[in-house]
């Protein structure tokens, strides 16, 4: 099946109120006729000044994270889905490792975010990777499934028709060390695999991208690889031309 390219920029924690403007209009700019699904995720404070320059292109809004909590109410600090949508996101990211490392995300946890996403209407970009440790130890595949299974447990597999998903080995968010566009493609290929145990249709049709140091360099090498569709970018997504020539790069493959 043909897959649309979808690359996703992860802002992190980055910038404030006139870089963020400057850099979405800048994004846009560059980015719109590129064949691609592109989504930007900027802190959650600048989302609606983010929404602006994003109205009427072709480029989605998303967050970085959002609550596992349905149902408004008493959870200071948090931000669920329909305040999200409100503020004109379409897609989040869930289980990024950096909030798994830090935050004690642990599968089920991401699990509920996903299914809180998807609850809001949300397209969740559920984020796996192994560490450098379990690469070494050769339980990437064992990590991997165990990340998809405890959504698919949750959500259940034809959750993933509404769904992206990033393969983001830990070792190399970053770090500037990239996975080898074989190492890349064998992941992917792994997460099909499982997502194919239970239904075929959806693992052929489901967006894997990959994140992890994609630079203008190295990413139409890894972009050619057949379950590659695109990639989810961190430090080079703050640079408008950086982040341009990776969305083009994905659109040469589409
Ligand atoms: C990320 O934050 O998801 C990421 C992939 O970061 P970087 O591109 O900087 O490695």
């Amino acid at each position: 099946m043909a897959r649309k390219p979808l690359v996703a920029a992860n802002w992190k924690m980055h910038g404030d109120r006139a870089f963020g403007e400057a850099l979405a209009r800048e994004t846009v700019a560059s980015c719109d006729d590129a064949g691609v699904d592109v989504v930007i995720c900027p802190p959650i404070c600048y989302l609606t000044l983010v929404a602006g320059p994003l109205s009427g292109s072709g480029c989605a809004l998303g967050a970085q994270d959002l609550s596992p909590v349905v149902e408004s109410g008493a959870h200071t600090g948090d931000i669920n889905g329909a305040m999200l949508i409100d503020c004109g996101a379409s897609h989040v990211i869930v289980g990024h490792s950096e909030r798994r490392a830090t935050r004690g995300e642990d599968n089920e946890a991401v699990a509920a975010k996903f299914l809180a996403a998807q609850q809001a209407g949300l397209t969740p970009i559920l984020c796996v990777g192994e560490t450098l440790a379990e690469r070494d130890g050769e339980r990437t595949e064992a990590v991997l499934e165990a990340q998809l299974d405890a959504v698919v447990a949750a959500a259940g597999i034809a959750a993933f028709s509404r769904a992206v998903i990033a393969y983001e080995p830990v070792w190399a968010i970053g770090t500037g060390r990239t996975a080898s566009p074989d190492q890349a493609q064998a992941a992917h290929a792994a997460l099909r695999a499982t997502l194919a145990r239970d239904d075929a249709r959806i693992a052929d049709s489901v967006r894997i991208v990959y994140g992890g140091s994609v630079k203008p360099d190295n990413a139409a090498s890894l972009f050619a690889q057949p379950d590659v569709d695109g990639g989810l970018i961190g430090g080079a997504s703050l640079k408008a031309a950086d982040f341009a020539a990776i969305v083009h790069a994905a659109g040469g493959h589409s």
